[in-house]
């Protein structure tokens, strides 16, 4: 349920957004999501579907761009993105990994369509 007031949220801004450039319609959004978010695409656009029926965000294109994780050790300083190894630094071998990145979560940026200039 979480993706829920997520996806509240972002049509939300979007709209807000649509609103102040006088958009006809909103093409595109680019969201950010990090590779340890818990935030499921499928989900969100699950209910995307739903709430931006009758919006000027319906249909808008949902653009999902996944951020990795990124370590930092504790021990020697040294970062590095999260891989198949787990959270071991491949520097110096000591498990004192502290996360840095890889959760966050914003709208990258908005696509819209505003009306077309009419010359007389
Ligand atoms: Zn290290």
């Amino acid at each position: 349920m979480h993706e829920l007031s997520i996806t509240q949220n972002i049509l939300e801004i979007t709209l807000e957004h649509a609103a102040k450039h006088q958009a006809q319609r909103i093409t595109s959004i680019r969201l950010v999501i990090g590779q340890l978010s818990s935030l499921v695409d499928d989900a969100i656009q699950f209910y995307w579907d739903i709430i931006s029926d009758g919006t000027a965000a319906k249909g808008a294109q949902l653009v999902f761009k996944r951020l990795p994780a990124r370590l930092h050790c504790q021990a020697c300083g040294h970062d590095y993105p999260l891989n198949a190894e787990g959270y071991t630094c491949p520097n110096c071998g000591q498990d004192a990994a502290q996360v840095v990145g890889g959760q966050e979560f914003y709208i990258d940026s908005i696509d819209i369509q505003t009306a077309p200039d009419i010359h007389f």
